[in-house]
């Protein structure tokens, strides 16, 4: 079999190209600089994965900051408030434009915003979206795809060069002109793909993948007709060249059809995600086209089973032989670390079980030998796989069993809202339109040296202790004189809110290397859950307790909660995902317990990552949602009537889950609206939210200071919308990232707001 790898990471094994980027922008590094360091990483992949002995290697998977954005700049999808800044350069092609796109421009007079940024399918990685408008003209621009192909030729490889295919490329976009439709923007865009794929073919291509994971979603059939037209002119004008097409991250579903009978050479699949699709498109795959088979994982960190993949593999084989498939990973390796060969701190029982982007392409190659007879390489494999299961390290029988012993009752709280909110009332002594903020104050220099010189043993944890409760309670002396309601401790001690909590329980571990992109430069290094979660001793109640100590206010304990833990981690695949979320639950419900036990009378659990996780295809997310909601409830629902719990959620757009949300019965939810204006709420207020919200009256991400005025406005709207006893005033979400002068300058013009709120409301009474 050929075997086939869809795309490598680009950041550099050390980050290299993230540094390379940021010089670049600080002007500490020439362009030259910037692209030499370009050119040493795709090389060194390049020849990796040619030593390896991987036949379709892949080019143009490289990019300087994210691959959409490289496919508007290939083919000139550039919207119109770029133009002014466009003209002004004399090569169209040039980085700051690329960048400008990327960022933003705020120099030289020049004021535009950056292209927005969302997820690509349900990865952690974000992409800019391309903006379609009617006036663009679609040329090929940028040659970016063709010279890395002929840059890897002249390192004697011929690779795949790999493109976002035209529909999934339209479909991940906004059309900015009602008389923009998908139709005429593929009609517009075609015949610069034809163009691009002719260029390549030109050039010595023989192998082009066009990534379309667009089908593995649910498609309107005028999505599915986009398919049709843009593949049969591709095959029209290409009759040669071997097109294949990559699916990835879910099975095909109701669209195999369409996939099977598109006129291409080859379709790829994601078998680590769907391997029930196998068998029906191995009956039903017509008899001139190839298929390639992804069973690495190309999403997660774990080694693969080799018999389980060899079964999938073997059936392929007998059905339609070993000429028409090729071998390779789920999807791109962008998604994993680099290599796992780098770890030199994970304890060898764990390290034995993982594999990273090298391994992983290893593992493709050993695949292959053992199917071509060479079966010495399985015993490791089979070594390992069997330690996984049977480990004490991983398996804990008491996690287990409590899990099993989980009843409907652990999961609701003793009485309904009303009744607890009486009590609540009663309890916390709160005026109307309650003032909180939403965890974090600014994570100072002098904060993150602390936490660093703690790592590094350069000060000992009486030090660490001490100085730690002083910012404590520093923020909670700023918070009464501010005149906030519910005060909370300032989150110092945390250097990010999931690894602060994986790092206390068992079952996490941490890698040294484990960096992949979030977006542009931004890499983000995810907790391992390799094991039964649980928590071995209180992990916040100390610092809550302390800083109730300070002050006759409620202090509000803060925790994360087990869908945003689960999220951001790298999960265990042994198991369904939900248990390891409700074992993380039951954990944090044992943290939630403690806090109360300790005089903690509010306690907020933060979930911004709930609607992260909804399932690609629509017909799973009901399923999804009712889980997140019973582990959220399960982690909170230990508490007396008398306590009041909270939850955060950011990134907007809920409205479509706002039920959900609903269904979780926090006391508080505290969410962000104030960049789109308080839209949200006429959801809340359509649906009848009826638990008590904070609706964010400012914007965290920007340091300008709200004024009085506007925030009584968003207030003035929201109590429009909902019972005024009912609404919350607080930011946005947390304030870590800004500096101290701007946060509390913002704080007290909110503050002020909350009191000419309560006047006003009192009058109108
Ligand atoms: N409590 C966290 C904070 O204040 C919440 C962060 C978040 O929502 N992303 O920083
Ligand atoms: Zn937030």
């Amino acid at each position: 079999m050929l075997t086939n790898i869809a795309g490598y990471p680009r950041i550099g094994s050390q980050r290299e190209l993230k540094k390379a980027c940021e010089n670049y922008w600080a002007g500490k590094i020439s362009l030259e600089r910037l692209e030499l360091t370009a050119r040493q990483l795709r090389k060194e992949n390049w020849t990796l994965l040619q030593e390896a002995g991987i036949d379709l290697i892949s080019s143009n998977d490289f990019s300087y900051y994210d691959q959409v954005l490289d496919m508007s700049m290939t083919v000139g999808v550039i919207p119109s408030r770029f133009q002014a800044l466009r003209d002004t350069f004399a090569n169209p092609n040039c980085p700051e434009l690329y960048f400008a796109l990327a960022r933003g421009y705020q120099k030289n007079n020049f004021d535009i915003t950056a292209l927005e940024m969302t997820k690509w399918f349900d990865t952690n990685y974000h992409y800019l979206v391309p903006e379609f408008e009617s006036r663009q003209q679609y040329a090929l621009h940028n040659p970016k795809c063709v010279q890395e192909f002929k840059e890897a030729l002249s390192h004697g490889i011929t690779t795949k060069p790999v493109l976002i295919g035209p529909v999934t490329f339209i479909l991940s976009g906004k059309i900015k002109d009602a008389e923009l439709s998908h139709d005429t923007l593929l009609e517009k865009l075609l015949p610069v793909y034809i163009q691009l794929l002719t260029a390549l073919q030109e050039a010595g291509a023989t192998w082009v993948q066009l990534d379309e994971p667009s089908l593995v979603t649910d498609l309107e059939p005028a999505a599915k007709a986009l398919y049709d037209t843009a593949y049969t002119a591709i095959r029209a004008a290409l009759p040669d060249l071997k097109i294949l097409l990559a699916t990835y991250f879910g099975g095909l579903e109701d669209n195999t059809e369409l996939a099977l009978q598109l006129p291409v050479s080859a379709l790829h699949i994601d078998l680590v995600r769907a391997p029930e699709q196998l068998d029906t498109i191995l009956a039903d795959l017509p008899a001139n086209k190839l298929l390639s088979l992804g069973v690495v994982d190309g999403r997660n960190i774990w080694k693969n089973d080799y018999n389980a993949s060899l079964a999938l593999i073997r059936k392929a084989i007998a059905q339609i032989g070993e000429d028409r498939l090729l071998l390779g990973t789920s999807c791109s390796l962008l998604h994993v670390p680099y290599d796992l060969d780098a770890e030199t701190a994970l304890s060898p029982e764990i390290k034995q079980w993982m594999a990273f982007a090298k391994q992983k392409v290893g593992e493709v190659v050993a695949l292959n030998r053992i199917i071509a007879g060479d079966t010495t390489l399985l015993a490791d494999n089979e070594k390992a796989m069997n330690s996984r299961k049977t480990s004490a390290s991983i398996h804990l029988p008491a996690v287990k069993d409590r899990l099993k012993q989980v009843t409907t009752a652990d999961t609701q709280r003793h009485s309904t809202f009303a009744h607890r909110q009486l009590l609540q009332h009663a309890v916390l002594q709160l005026p109307l339109f309650p003032t909180t903020t939403i965890g974090s104050f600014p994570q100072t220099t002098e904060i993150r040296q602390l936490r660093a010189d703690l790592k590094k043993g350069v000060i000992s944890q009486e030090t660490y202790d001490a100085e730690i409760r002083s910012a404590i309670t520093d923020t909670i002396y700023r918070q009464e004189n501010l005149g906030l309601d519910v005060l909370v401790h300032g989150e110092f001690e945390r250097n990010d809110m999931v690894e602060y909590f994986g790092e206390q329980l068992d079952g996490f571990t941490f890698t040294q290397n484990g960096w992949v992109q979030s977006y542009g430069t931004r890499c983000v290094k995810p907790p391992v859950i390799f094991g039964d979660v649980q928590r071995p001793r209180p992990m916040t109640v100390a610092w809550s307790r302390y800083a109730q100590s300070l002050t006759n206010k409620p202090v509000k304990g803060m925790l994360t909660g087990p869908i945003t833990i689960l999220q951001w981690s790298f999960v265990r695949n042994d198991q369904p995902r939900m248990d390891t979320a409700f074992q993380l639950a039951l954990a944090i419900r044992d943290e939630v317990k403690d806090l109360e036990d300790a005089g903690i009378t509010v306690i907020q659990v933060d979930e911004p990552a709930l609607r992260e996780g909804l399932p690609l295809r629509k017909a799973l997310r009901a399923a999804y949602l009712e889980d997140a909601v019973k582990a959220f409830r399960l982690a909170v629902c230990t508490v007396d009537d008398a306590t009041q719990v909270h939850t955060h959620m950011c990134y907007a757009e809920f409205n479509d889950i706002i039920e959900h949300i609903a269904a979780m019965d926090a006391d508080v939810i505290t969410i962000e609206t104030s960049r789109s204006q308080m839209e949200l709420l006429e959801a809340f207020a359509h649906f009848r939210y009826p638990n008590e919200t904070g609706p964010g009256v400012y914007d965290i991400h920007s340091p300008r200071v709200p004024t009085v005025k506007e925030m009584e406005a968003l207030l003035e709207k929201a109590a429009q919308l909902l019972p005024a006893r009912n609404i919350w005033v607080n930011p946005d979400c947390g304030l870590k990232t800004r500096k101290w002068a701007e946060t509390e300058a913002a704080l007290r013009n909110m503050v002020t707001a909350a009191k000419n709120a309560r006047i006003k409301q009192t009058v109108s009474c």
